[in-house]
């Protein structure tokens, strides 16, 4: 497999000339700004922010480099995750040519983005034991598939998809494998991040949402090859991380020792649920996790779905979804919610 970045670009976004700002064209410091149409009086906060903020978030990229052992040129910001999946779909695929690959039961917002970017997706979903279907996707392969999504630890089914598999595509895929780590803090897989000197057609997104709780900063990462960093800063929006964002990011990411007693007390609270919903009589299955949720197999997912509403309980029904029958996703509370879902599911009665 040789991988040549300029063969996957389209063509109009190769020939991009991108949006310069005021920002872009004068970096350094002075004492007076005329150059952005700003206001100069301030803003009517005890908080300023009548500056435009930093396009390329260097002081929260250098935070987050030290933290993730990867160059700050390696990182891309997105106003989510979300919006580093939109730019790949964009930047790499051909309206109506492209397609992508999805291994479903997988996170929904891949399909979403193909959709809005009218671009056809080939779905080979994963074993029954939730793992890649290698054959499946050999197969689904062809001239104009652009992207290979990979969710691991996969939402909502919890588990880790098998290394040893994901490099296998790695290694034989011409396009861009997108590996989705949301949920990679909880797992006790390791990242793929170290193995991007390896693999120049490796993509991984993380996010502040989940781990770090920052869910309405609406900040996600995405760790690539600085060619493919730069394909994505050409696409994005000027300014596409507000300053208020950036400023909460970087306050939030000297935390780390706050965010990772988290990580080990849902982790303990993980395995208390399981062996909690185990001892009910309608749960059938609790899939193994490695993430701050776990899928359940049970005899009525509608049901005790409905059971939990009336009660002010909402897990997430995803009995409808392929693979997934009579199964309910629920994350992860704490200790006190955890112990009030239990009570409660044991009220259920079938
Ligand atoms: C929650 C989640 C995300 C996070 O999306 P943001 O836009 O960063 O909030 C990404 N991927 C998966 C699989 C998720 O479950």
């Amino acid at each position: 497999m040789s991988f040549d970045l300029n063969n996957i670009l389209r063509e109009n976004i190769k020939n991009l000339v991108p949006y310069s700002s005021a920002r872009d064209e004068f970096k350094g410091e002075a004492s007076v700004y005329l150059d952005a149409n700003e206001n100069s009086y301030g803003s009517p906060l005890e908080r300023q922010y009548n500056r435009y903020p930093d396009p390329l978030q260097w002081s929260v990229k250098k935070r987050l480099s030290e933290i993730k052992g990867v160059p700050p040129q390696n990182i891309f910001l997105g106003n989510g995750s979300d919006e580093a999946i939109d730019i790949l779909f964009r930047a790499f695929c051909r309206p109506g040519i492209d397609n992508v690959i999805t291994v479903p039961p997988t996170y929904g917002m891949y399909e979403v983005s193909a959709n809005i970017n009218d671009v056809q997706i080939k779905k080979v979903p994963l074993t029954p034991d939730y793992q890649l279907n290698l054959e499946g996707i050999a197969e689904a392969i062809d001239e104009n598939t652009k992207l290979i999504f990979i969710c691991s630890p996969n939402n909502p089914t919890a588990n880790s998809i098998h290394r040893d598999d994901i490099e296998t595509v790695l290694a034989n895929f011409p396009g861009l494998v997108v590996i989705d780590e949301a949920y990679i803090n909880y797992s006790r897989q390791k990242t793929f991040i170290q193995e991007l000197t390896e693999y120049s057609n490796l993509v991984i997104l993380q996010t502040l949402s989940k781990a770090w709780g920052l869910a309405a900063l609406r900040v996600g990462m995405a760790f690539a090859s600085e060619e493919i960093i730069e394909v994505f800063n050409k696409v994005k929006p000027p300014y596409n991380i507000n300053e208020a964002s950036q400023q909460l990011a970087l306050q939030a990411l000297g935390n780390l020792e706050k965010v990772n007693e988290w990580i080990k007390e849902t982790i303990v609270e993980r395995e208390k649920l399981v062996t909690g919903l185990l001892q009910l009589p309608f749960v059938i299955k609790v899939f193994p996790s490695d993430a701050n949720f776990i899928l359940a197999k049970t005899s009525d997912a509608k049901g005790i779905y409905n059971f939990l509403v009336e009660r002010g309980i909402i897990v997430r029904d995803r009995s409808k979804v392929e693979l997934c029958e009579g199964s309910l996703r629920i994350t992860i509370g704490t200790p006190a919610e955890n112990k009030i879902l239990i009570e409660t599911l044991t009220k259920y009665q079938s």
